[in-house]
């Protein structure tokens, strides 16, 4: 694993961009809202796209008929974080599948793997951040990560 600085902004950017022919294919629109000023990590970029990406690619899952996706970025000034969520309009995630949804193989998905978030989870570890899930049933799924800002 490489860290080093990088503009969030810009890997936000970069995921998005890598993402959008499978978001028409999915007829999902996907918003951002990056803040300003660039906030400037030290990370690993291609292990934070790894984890948007999944991110990403479970909001496209929760919605079979398509949707919206919101990326929005902020900073925490007190903690000297930076957070990102992710929210989608899909499913939800029941109070029951809540405790178990970074466990190693577990899914809800007839083909799925159940690793992309466990995957995540260490990453964001990794970095000395945390991932945080809300979910009210019915309308959507938000995941915030938090993730140090470099001085
Ligand atoms: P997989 O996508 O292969 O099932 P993940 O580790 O990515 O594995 O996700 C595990 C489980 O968490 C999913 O099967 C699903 O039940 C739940 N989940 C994850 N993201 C979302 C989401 N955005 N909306 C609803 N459920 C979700
Ligand atoms: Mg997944």
């Amino acid at each position: 694993p490489e860290k080093r600085e990088h503009s969030l902004q810009d890997i936000v950017i970069d995921t998005v961009q890598f993402m959008t022919s499978q978001a028409n294919f999915n007829n999902v629109i996907i918003t951002t809202d990056l803040c300003e000023p660039d906030l400037s990590l030290y990370i690993d970029s291609i292990q934070i796209k790894q984890v948007l990406i999944n991110l990403i690619q479970n909001a496209f899952e929760a919605m079979p008929r398509g949707g919206q996706v919101d990326i929005r970025l902020s900073i925490h000034k007190e903690l000297n974080m930076a957070m990102i969520t992710i929210r989608d309009y899909g499913v939800g995630i029941s109070e029951e599948q809540m405790n178990h949804v970074f466990n190693p193989f577990f899914t809800t998905k007839e083909n799925g793997l159940g690793l992309g978030l466990s995957i995540c989870y260490r990453i964001i570890e990794n970095h000395g951040g945390s991932i945080q899930i809300k979910t009210p049933v019915g309308r959507g799924t938000q995941f915030t990560i938090s993730l140090p800002i470099s001085k």
